[in-house]
């Protein structure tokens, strides 16, 4: 089987108003991009901070500028489609109590957990470039990594998403000089403690860095830990479903991965990896 969770059914960019990608029309050509590439299952998992809900979680200011939908008219939408009901949920450090109560009074398939930010910057968005406040590439990398094992062990999501986004600028930003293997270890532990998926997903594909998520070396540490794999495109258009599969399929069976998680209601069992139509 072939999945792709973590998708949203708009671009991220101002004025894309939920009743011009919310409709019917649109997850149809989701449905039909995924069929031709042979995935079963397709969910949809839109960011926590489009809704009104998420400034219950956190009010950072690019929050507050962003939540502006209903999370539950998104439910219900979702819903009445063959998607998988999912949302992608940045963990947000303090706010645990909050996020479980949001998240258990709705019913997801899966909740993708997510660390964008650490503290208030972002390791992914020039808005909040954590690289122009911050700087020093040891502290970014470091305080990166233990946001992402605080996120695994708290127990709120079911998939790891995108695990090492850090390294998303690539050669743009700098990288610290040390062997990387030291700054995946604790989110290792955290994988392997908690149980949670780690998210395959070929969006790095398409970013400056030009290469999946999480890199070979954390992934490697993953399959020692015992950790189960997740896979996305986190397309943000039709065209972007499945994206990359082919890359993403050679990566995990050099993993000897052979089996990939797949969730309903919540709970997750593993299904043997490949697509329906054989053609990956
Ligand atoms: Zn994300
Ligand atoms: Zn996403």
């Amino acid at each position: 089987m072939l999945t792709d969770y973590h998708l949203h059914l708009r671009p991220d960019e101002e004025g894309t108003p939920p009743q011009r990608y919310f409709t019917a029309e649109n997850v149809d050509r989701y449905l039909a991009a995924a069929e031709s590439a042979g995935i079963a299952e397709l969910g949809v998992s839109e960011h926590v901070h489009r809704f009104r809900q998420a400034l219950e979680l956190w009010r950072h200011p690019f929050w507050e500028e962003q939540a502006v939908d209903d999370l539950d008219a998104y439910c219900e939408f979702v819903g009445g489609t063959p998607l998988r009901l999912g949302i992608e949920c940045d963990f947000v450090p303090g706010a645990e109590d909050r996020t479980a109560s949001m998240l258990e009074a709705r019913e997801f398939d899966y909740v993708v957990g997510s660390v964008h930010f650490v503290g208030e910057e972002a390791v992914d968005h020039p808005g909040w470039d954590v690289w122009e406040r911050r700087g020093d590439p040891d502290a970014v990398w470091r305080r990166y990594f233990e946001t992402l094992a605080e996120c695994a062990r708290s127990g709120l999501f079911d998939v790891l998403a995108h695990p090492d986004l850090v390294k998303v600028w690539g050669s743009a930003r700098p990288l610290p000089d040390r062997d990387l293997r030291h700054y995946y270890e604790p989110a290792v532990e955290a994988i392997a403690e908690s149980g949670i998926a780690v998210e395959v997903s070929t969006a790095g594909l398409r970013k400056p860095v030009g290469e999946l998520y999480p890199a070979p070396a954390f992934a490697e540490m993953c399959v020692e830990a015992g950790a189960c794999f997740s896979l996305s495109s986190d397309a943000h258009l039709p065209e972007q479903v499945g994206y990359g599969y082919d890359r993403a399929l050679t990566f995990l069976a050099e993993l000897g991965v052979e089996e990939i998680a797949v969730f309903d209601g919540r709970a997750r069992r593993l299904e043997p990896l490949g697509a329906a139509n054989g053609e990956n």
